[in-house]
């Protein structure tokens, strides 16, 4: 178990800002929902009140992430509204991701906060990424093309193109 949810926690932003989150215009959500710079950032979809990222250091091709816009640290802070459309997008995602790259399973979670490992503690967020038998051991011996066989750039064109026409 800690091995399937351990590897997100210091992939996403090891190099980028981990103790940003809490500062006020520090959190790199809380920006790059600002940005209009969708492409740059990597947000394939923008819901009304979620966004879909590309994780910027995925631990398998197509690792997603679904993330309110509002800066809200906890799942019981968030609005009724927020939650169910969070589910909902995490939902499409799965279809998503199932229909691009046939996985044999996903891993689908949160870290809250940051005892829990979440890489940015105030703001939570979803993952998703899909799986394949063996891409574990395959991640922690040779961090190479079994596991990351495309760039972000393609994963965001194929990913993007994917939702607008679900
Ligand atoms: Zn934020």
């Amino acid at each position: 178990m800690d091995r399937l949810w351990t590897p997100w926690r210091y992939r996403y932003v090891s190099s980028a800002h981990p103790e940003g989150a809490d500062l006020k215009g520090g959190c790199i959500f809380c920006d790059k929902a600002a940005s209009s710079d969708d492409r740059d950032n990597y947000i394939v979809l923008r819901a009304e009140r979620n966004f879909l990222i590309l994780n910027l250091y995925p631990y398998t091709t197509g690792h997603l992430m679904v993330v309110p816009y509002e800066h809200i640290a906890t799942l019981a802070g968030a609005p009724q509204e927020t939650l169910e459309e969070m589910m909902r997008l995490t939902a499409r995602a799965e279809k998503t991701l199932r229909q691009l790259y046939g996985p044999d399973g996903l891993n689908i979670g949160m870290n809250v906060g940051e005892s829990a490992g979440a890489g940015i503690a105030g703001h939570i967020h979803m993952h998703v990424l899909p799986r394949w038998i063996g891409d574990g051991s395959f991640m922690t011996t040779v961090a190479e093309t079994r596991v990351l066989p495309e760039t972000l750039d393609t994963t965001y064109e194929r990913v993007k193109a994917a939702l607008s026409a679900a």
